[in-house]
């Protein structure tokens, strides 16, 4: 995803999901930066799996870790980490909310 894809959007609210602990929040990326979430376009990149936690969560405990740290296979991910991967790699539209006009 180049540069001017991404700042299309920065302005543009999305679902932010905790893989940790589950909570939820609507916010744009710079909101959920500045409230402490790890989530793209900052931390990581649309589409790729990376940490994507809450203010509260560790990385430690997120899919890619799972995957990359711990070395698990991945028809051993529970399936609440295969949803997330699914999630992710449909990034940025899987996360994306309707404004309202
Ligand atoms: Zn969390």
């Amino acid at each position: 995803m180049n540069q001017e894809t991404i700042d299309a959007f920065m302005n543009r609210r999305m679902l932010h999901i905790c893989e940790v602990c589950g909570r939820t929040e609507v916010l744009t990326p710079q909101e959920a930066y500045d409230a402490g979430w790890d989530y793209p376009p900052f931390m990581g990149s649309f589409g790729i799996v990376s940490p994507r936690t809450c203010p509260d969560c560790m990385m430690m405990d997120t899919v890619w870790a799972a995957i990359t740290l711990k070395r698990i296979k991945p028809d051993e991910l529970s399936q609440q980490q295969k949803q997330t991967i699914k999630r992710i790699i449909r990034e940025p539209e899987s996360i994306l909310v309707e404004e309202e006009e």
